[in-house]
């Protein structure tokens, strides 16, 4: 191990000394996330591909350490965790650029939050993710923040199934960013796809607008009974 990263480790330690807590994933006192489980969670996997009707890559099931780890990062505060989870959409975002063709660089969009949520941790969180997950990679493309919720637009959690569609149809484009979607290769990412009704109505919004959805992108795939009693 090279000095850096030792030294980096000998202050995680230090930290969780002074200020203990609990690893998202098992529970033991540890640091954010202790290394068993950050072992389990860079376990490398081949990319889930949810039929959405789109080319749709996603890092992996919403279980286990992931989902632990992401829960903790979206509704925990454990905005340190962005790191590591940023890492874990890397694959699948690189999927999904190879997939575009070109020659301008493809646009990346996030699934928009609800205000609401965003008020409560301070930051957009799946903006957090991409711009982790692209950090120090020299991939060539265009954040743009093209979609918003729009009035009246709910948690998903707990609606059947006509109820998430038209509440996932809530979502706009921000009319300052039409123009650079027209004509573009998008890259629409989210960070947990249950039954696509959220991505898809983001994908006919920017669609709308002249945009061409080449993938989604996402870090988890839920199936419905996953995510009750969770905030999506
Ligand atoms: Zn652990």
């Amino acid at each position: 191990m090279a000095l850096l990263p030792k030294l980096v480790e000998l202050w995680l330690d230090l930290v969780s000394l002074l200020w203990p807590t609990a690893c998202v994933g098992c529970g033991e006192p540890d640091r954010d996330c202790c290394l068993p489980c950050r072992v389990e969670l860079r376990r490398p996997a081949p990319l889930l591909r949810p039929e959405v009707g789109t080319p749709c890559f996603v890092r992996g099931a919403y279980a286990g350490v992931l989902r632990a780890t992401l829960v903790a990062f979206k509704h925990g505060g454990r905005i340190g965790l962005a790191g590591e989870l940023g890492a874990q959409l890397r694959a699948p975002l690189g999927a999904a650029i190879s997939a575009c063709r070109g020659p301008a660089a493809p646009v990346i969009v996030t699934a928009p939050s609800r205000r609401a949520g965003t008020r409560r941790r301070g930051f957009r969180h799946v903006e957090l993710l991409v711009s982790r997950a692209l950090r120090g990679q020299g991939v060539r493309a265009l954040r743009v923040a093209a979609l918003r919720a729009g009035p009246g637009r709910r948690s998903q959690v707990g609606l059947a199934a006509d109820e998430r569609a038209r509440n996932a149809g809530r979502v706009r484009v921000r009319a300052s960013r039409c123009a650079v979607l027209l004509g573009r290769e998008v890259i629409l990412v989210d960070d947990v796809i249950t039954t696509g009704s959220t991505v898809l109505a983001c994908r006919a919004a920017l669609a709308a607008e002249g945009a061409i959805v080449v993938a989604i992108v996402a870090l988890c795939h839920a199936q419905r009974r996953d995510t009750r009693g969770i905030q999506v």
